[in-house]
């Protein structure tokens, strides 16, 4: 799952092996550094959420992602197992990512809250203190792309963007890098209406992936 990014140009003047080196370097320190913020967020106790919780999810995915697919917070599996989309929103969103296929690459999915609320009802001032660590997150692993999963990811994301039902399916900039909404894969699960919206979306995101305009910004 990891790219291992060995095949970087030869820095100027380096040795063969310093520049096969470097960009091993990096990315072993960037691992250093998001274990060590991973490990904060397992402790973390800034909001009442961490009483309920029996894990912290933190994220799953590449150290090195092209794509990270941002959710709103953890449900009873996800809380159990301390890993995000496991439960049965995970597995349509795993169903998506096997079908977007190599053109997604290294990719990683994490969320707004780290810990579960309580009746799994989302917690704005939770999410307000939380936000931090979803920035360090974000400023470590440097996607190229935010996939957002459902609206409450999407406003929070980029609060100018149209409702989820009219911002899906159509990638839009956002600070250097893209934002792809998509509806919520529970939603997806609900409705009949909803799971053909995000079949299609997913199609969409995959032409997107393959296409040139998502190698610009
Ligand atoms: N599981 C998650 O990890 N996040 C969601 O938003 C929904 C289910």
């Amino acid at each position: 799952m990891e790219r291992p990014d060995a095949t970087a140009p030869p820095g100027a003047g380096g040795s063969p092996t310093a520049a096969v080196a470097e960009p091993d370097r990096r990315l072993a320190a960037r691992r250093r550094a998001f274990d060590r913020l991973s490990a904060e967020i397992r402790r973390c106790t800034r909001c009442s959420l961490s009483l309920g919780r029996t894990r912290a999810v933190v994220y799953r995915g590449s150290i090195a992602p092209r794509v990270v697919f941002v959710g709103e917070a953890p449900g009873a599996e996800e809380d159990r197992l301390g890993v995000p989309f496991v439960g049965r929103s995970g597995q349509l969103l795993d169903g998506a990512i096997e079908r977007l296929g190599p053109p997604l690459g290294e990719f990683g999915v994490l969320n707004l809250l780290k810990c579960r609320p309580p009746e799994n009802r989302f917690d704005p001032a939770a999410a307000r203190t939380c936000r931090p660590y979803l920035d360090r997150q974000l400023s470590l692993l440097e996607p190229r792309a935010l996939v957002s999963l459902g609206a409450r990811a999407l406003v929070a994301l980029d609060p100018a963007a149209p409702p989820v039902l009219r911002s899906a399916g159509t990638p839009r900039p956002l600070e250097g890098r893209w934002l792809f909404p998509l509806v919520h894969p529970a939603a997806a699960l609900r409705s009949t209406a909803l799971r053909r919206r995000w079949e299609q979306d997913v199609d969409r995101l995959g032409a997107w992936l393959a296409s040139p305009a998502f190698e610009t910004l």
